[in-house]
């Protein structure tokens, strides 16, 4: 099966994914996850990324594109994926199909995980992030024991640079802007799914189970 998570930032697309790989064994595709540790790699596509990413602007569509390009090309994700974050805009969206169609394949479910904006600066603004493992903790919802420590590893809690509300405010208009567009577009095309992610998340699980396993 191959999906593509669609929301704002912050509505949820990383923690129903991690729930997914869980349940399918799916690969999941994140391209900001991609871009982040080009970012703390140093690599020239991080330096490049960087500047985009703490401004909260889109990094430009040819490098993103050609990042999943390539990831899609790997063996794994032969048998489905989940692309989170990735597309975001319609040039995206367009090459996404293009590259899947001359494989003879296509996006199967386009999840849209509708959230309100007040929950989603809240959200943000207290999210954790464990260096070690990746885990992603809710200062609010879903609390560790001490803010700064992983309880799942130990490893050192932290927040995403772009997590900050000055940041997240802007996200989230270049989401209005660039990216909601695209719930029309994967309507047209008669595959996408609108869920409510104001939900706990095992309840919203319930529904993207429903929808991938129909
Ligand atoms: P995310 O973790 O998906 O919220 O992505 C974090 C940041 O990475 C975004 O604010 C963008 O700067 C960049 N990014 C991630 N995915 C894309 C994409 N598909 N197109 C352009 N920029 C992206």
């Amino acid at each position: 099966m191959n999906i593509v998570l669609l929301g704002a930032p912050g509505a949820g697309k990383g923690t129903q994914a991690e729930k997914m790989i869980e349940a399918w064994g799916l690969p999941h595709i994140s391209t900001g996850d991609i871009l982040r540790k080009a970012v703390a790699d140093g690599t020239p596509l991080g330096i490049q990324a960087k500047q985009f990413m703490d401004a909260g602007e889109l990094v430009p569509d040819v490098v993103v594109i050609g990042l999943v390009k390539s990831r899609l090309d790997e063996p794994d994700a032969e048998k489905g994926f989940i692309l989170d974050g990735f597309p975001r805009t319609d040039g995206q969206a367009e090459a996404l199909d293009h590259e899947l169609g001359a494989a003879d394949r296509a996006i199967d479910a386009a999840i849209s995980i509708d959230v309100d904006r007040d929950v989603i600066v809240r959200r943000l603004t207290s999210r954790r992030t464990c260096r070690s493992c990746g885990k992603i903790y809710s200062l609010i919802a879903d609390p560790p024991a001490d803010p700064n420590v992983c309880d799942a590893c130990g490893g050192e809690l932290y927040q995403r640079d772009d997590d900050t509300e000055a940041t997240v405010r802007n996200r989230l208009a270049v989401y209005d802007r660039s990216t909601a567009p695209l719930v029309e577009y994967y309507r047209s095309k008669g595959v996408l799914h609108v869920i409510d992610g104001d939900r706990p998340v095992d309840e919203v699980f319930a529904d993207v189970r429903r929808i991938v396993e129909g």
